[in-house]
């Protein structure tokens, strides 16, 4: 896709930190990190979400995150990270192109997600189960 910035940078046609490719994936550096480290896992072709892709890609994507995870965090010394994927506007998706978060983290950086969580009402979450359940395909 043309003007993809991520596509741009899969193709080479602008600079990024790459730390590791393969024949499914690019992985670079987060150009305005939560820490440093913090790095991006896209798929060479261009779906916008994770629901577009195909299994192959989400395959390639989920394979490259655990290698890459392993390498941020044996670099950085991190205590722990984050995997983030954000899916449309409403979900802080600021660049259309599929991408993984790897967030390398520790108790004192002084990141919080501000989690909101809810409740299911009687019998809501049965219900939730099975609308779910019935279309996984
Ligand atoms: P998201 O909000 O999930 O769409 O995240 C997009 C991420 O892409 C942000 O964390 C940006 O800092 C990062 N980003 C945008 N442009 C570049 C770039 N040219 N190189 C590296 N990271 C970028
Ligand atoms: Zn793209």
């Amino acid at each position: 896709m043309t003007d993809c910035i991520f596509c741009k940078i899969v193709a080479g046609d602008i600079p990024s930190a790459r730390v590791y490719e393969d024949a499914g994936v690019v992985a670079f550096l987060d150009i305005n990190p939560v820490n440093p480290g913090h790095t991006l896992v896209v798929p060479r072709v261009h779906v916008e979400r994770l629901t577009d892709a195909d299994e192959s890609v989400v395959t390639a994507v989920a394979a490259a995150v655990g290698k890459c995870a392993r390498a941020v965090m044996a670099a950085t010394g991190a205590e722990g990270f984050n995997v983030l994927q954000n899916n449309g506007a409403c979900a802080g998706q600021v660049v259309p192109h599929l991408h993984v978060h790897i967030i390398p983290r520790s108790a004192s950086d002084g990141f919080r997600f501000g989690w909101r969580q809810g409740g299911y009402g009687e019998g809501e979450l049965d219900a939730m189960r099975r609308r779910i359940a019935g279309r996984v395909s």
